[in-house]
């Protein structure tokens, strides 16, 4: 797994851990579950207010590109200003598959804390899958005209003022020679020889491989078809809109560059030469990564997978130094079992007693919003001193000093009205007991057998589980008082033999 470290320090807290020791704690961490740390991002903020986290936003920006799996944070405070802003971000990189693992907790103090925010990161998430249906509705209006719906034009086309496609006759002979190559028996290897020779380039300026030459080859655009689909929107390019039955196809939308008979036998001989794909083996998903632990050197269990294709978990302990013989578990059998134990112990009365819980906190976070508080404070203060500056200046006094303080004073209170409507706008709004259970009775309808819905459930609901040899799990809760023992004897027969 790769995984990427960040650690943010302000100076306004008495007694901060230095950034060098956050770094090392989650870099012993990193080595103790197996995780490649490819990058570091350091944020020092300057003073509690002026907190812009660049390196923060940076690290934003890689999760989108997929650049790593995990990100480790010293204590999860760290990961972001508030809970809301934590929700949204987490929500982000959920998107990009990418989790949030902390270095020092591993059983979190404030399991409601943990379950408020998984409430408010789903919340964000379901307003941004709404934002990305708006924009989605909005291109399908462009699309049923056959407009550009934005991104990079295919090779051989640009778009005019109107957003309608036009041949670009440079890149259309580009195209026309790569269709007819291939129409008379040319390999992908001599077509790229050819192409690189001439110095041809992809519309993203770089050289022709294998995978933009066959896309190129079964696009419909190249004899008029205009396409849209939002599977094609979403990774970025791929025509894989053929598989998408929500798809727009309008023949004759925009104009051709290679015949139809050139199409034609160019298809024929890619169908003849078709072989399975050589995919590169599918990334197994470990739900319990970083709440699995061993229950013989209370180690991580980290994500493993053989040669023949099983998945397992394996103590990280055993796997560096072999210090423990712990036996590895499938990884099918103990997600299931955890999956059924947590679903079954939702029951009405259950649910009813979390709800209470966490819809408490965050009644009481809303009320005591401390950096809200002490915007407050600071306004009502400075308000006073403006008044005072003021009422000195109506008696005559008047000086460069006077009208230094004023303006110095105004400015403070400018800067103080703008962070208290930031802090608002964030949504600082208390949940509500019908809109928690609401979200917990949902799990009890959700498909087990969904990636995305065995996510949701584990991330929310899971503390920690940690496995003995006799195939008992210890299983913790985001709940309180919601512990539970669990004896799992499938776990003993899938136990892999000692290397
Ligand atoms: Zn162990």
């Amino acid at each position: 797994m790769r995984g990427v470290i960040y650690a943010r320090y302000s100076c306004d807290r008495q007694k901060e851990t230095s950034v060098e020791d956050q770094i090392r704690d989650c870099q012993a961490f990193a080595l103790a579950n197996d995780i490649d740390v490819i990058d570091t991002y350091i944020d020092r903020a300057q003073s509690g207010r002026s907190d812009d986290r660049i390196a923060f936003q940076q690290m934003l920006t890689a999760s989108d590109r997929g650049a790593f799996d995990c990100v480790i944070v010293w204590k999860l405070d760290r990961f972001a200003r508030n809970r809301y802003d934590s929700a949204i971000n987490k929500a982000r990189l959920k998107r990009n598959g990418v989790r949030v693992l902390s270095a020092m907790e591993r059983i979190s103090d404030n399991p409601e804390g943990v379950l408020l925010e998984s409430l408010l990161e789903g919340i964000a998430e379901y307003y941004s899958l709404d934002l990305r249906e708006k924009t989605y509705r909005g291109m399908m209006g462009r699309a049923l005209q056959c407009k550009h719906t934005g991104g990079k034009p295919a090779l051989g086309y640009k778009v005019n003022a109107d957003k309608n496609y036009e041949i670009d006759e440079a890149g259309a002979q580009i195209v026309r020679l790569i269709f007819d190559l291939y129409a008379n028996g040319k390999s992908y290897r001599e077509i790229l020889h050819i192409l690189n020779e001439r110095g041809a380039k992809t519309t993203s300026g770089r050289p022709f491989g294998t995978n933009s030459l066959h896309d190129l080859l079964i696009n419909e655009k190249y004899i008029g078809v205009y396409t849209f689909s939002r599977t094609h929107r979403k990774d970025g390019g791929r025509n894989n809109h053929a598989s998408d039955p929500e798809a727009i196809r309008i023949a004759g939308g925009v104009p051709a560059i290679v015949s139809q008979d050139v199409w034609n036998t160019v298809q024929e001989r890619m169908a003849e030469n078709k072989r399975a794909p050589a995919r590169s083996k599918a990334k197994v998903d470990y739900l319990l990564t970083g709440k699995i632990f061993c229950g013989k050197c209370g180690g991580a269990m980290v994500g493993m997978s053989t040669c023949s294709g099983y998945a397992y978990y394996e103590c990280s302990t055993r796997k560096r130094t072999k210090q423990c013989d712990k036996k590895s578990i499938r990884k099918e059998v103990i997600e299931n079992t955890i999956l059924r134990c947590t679903v079954s112990l939702l029951t009405d009365s259950v649910i009813d007693d979390i709800a209470e819980v966490v819809a408490a906190l965050s009644r009481k976070e809303c009320s005591e919003n401390a950096e809200l508080q002490s915007v407050e404070h600071a306004l009502s203060d400075v308000e006073k001193r403006i008044e005072n500056i003021a009422s000195a200046i109506a008696q005559g006094i008047i000086t460069p000093t006077t009208k230094h303080m004023l303006e110095q004073a105004e400015n403070e209170r400018a800067q103080l009205l703008h962070r208290k409507s930031e802090l608002q706008s964030i949504g600082v709004y208390p949940i509500t007991k019908e809109q928690v259970i609401f979200w917990l009775e949902s799990f009890r309808n959700l498909d087990i057998d969904s990636i995305e819905d065995q996510h949701t459930i584990i991330d929310s609901l899971v503390n920690s589980v940690t496995v003995f040899e006799d195939g008992t799990l210890h299983i913790i809760y985001n709940s309180q008082g919601k512990n539970r023992t669990t004896k799992c004897l499938d776990l003993q027969r899938t136990g892999l033999p000692a290397p």
